[in-house]
């Protein structure tokens, strides 16, 4: 059998949204794994340890939510969940990456886009990174150089604080909890609180500030962060 970009779980009930995954998914050379429901789906991930996920969040019965809990929840950390949701609330929105979802496409979506967010899963990466570097509005990381630009002057900057915003560089405009970016910036160690987070997200907002005379970092109150520009 010739070898795949790798392997996809879709997870949605409306056949006509099925076709349409599946069909764009193969012709870009992925193998595609289809469920009709969240049991399904959950025993096709045990099965098979998929790489990326495509969960619809309005299924009948068991939720793609929960689909994307159970996922999470398993021994195969490695693999990409994004959530499609019809709901364009925030709320709902937090709620996808609460329960550990990496991604989420609101529906009606354009396929070329979801397709860029596919390959972006699926490199661990970001569309944002082009080569060693990444970059949102002004802001420019060299990461071979580990250096921060804004319009090409340098920027000083501290080391967590340089991987926190390299987080949110890899991911613009997303938000993520406070318990994301804590598990994120230090894996290893579980004394660190959440008010860390919140220290070193305020140390960053203020060096973003000074260089740029604009606000990029937005705080989701009592939930957490995102790099935005606001446009
Ligand atoms: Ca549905």
């Amino acid at each position: 059998m010739a070898s795949t970009k790798g392997l996809v779980l879709v997870v949605e009930d409306e056949p006509s949204q099925m076709e349409l995954l599946s069909f764009n998914l193969k012709a870009e050379g992925y193998d595609v794994l289809r469920a009709t429901s969240g049991e399904e789906g959950i025993l096709l991930f045990q099965e098979n340890e998929p790489d990326l996920a495509l969960l619809d969040w309005m299924l009948p019965e068991m939720s793609g939510l929960e689909v994307c809990r159970q996922i999470k929840r398993s021994k195969d950390k490695s693999c990409h969940v994004i959530m499609l949701t019809a709901r364009g609330e925030e709320d709902d929105k937090v709620r996808g990456l609460d329960m550990g979802s990496d991604d989420y496409i609101v529906k009606p979506y354009s396929v070329k886009e979801l397709m860029a967010r596919v390959r972006a899963g699926m490199r661990g990466r970001s569309q944002n990174q082009i080569g060693d570097t990444l970059a949102f509005g002004p802001i420019t990381m060299d990461l071979s150089r580990h250096t921060v630009s804004v319009d090409d002057q340098s920027v000083a900057i501290g080391p967590m604080e340089f991987k926190l915003l390299q987080l949110l560089l890899n991911a613009p405009k997303r938000v993520f909890s406070r318990e994301q970016l804590l598990e994120r910036l230090w894996p290893e160690n579980l004394d660190v609180e959440t008010r860390t987070v919140d220290v070193h997200v305020g140390r960053l907002r203020k060096v973003l500030k000074t260089a740029t005379d604009q606000e990029f970092i937005k705080t989701i109150r009592g939930f957490g962060y995102a790099l935005d520009d606001g446009k």
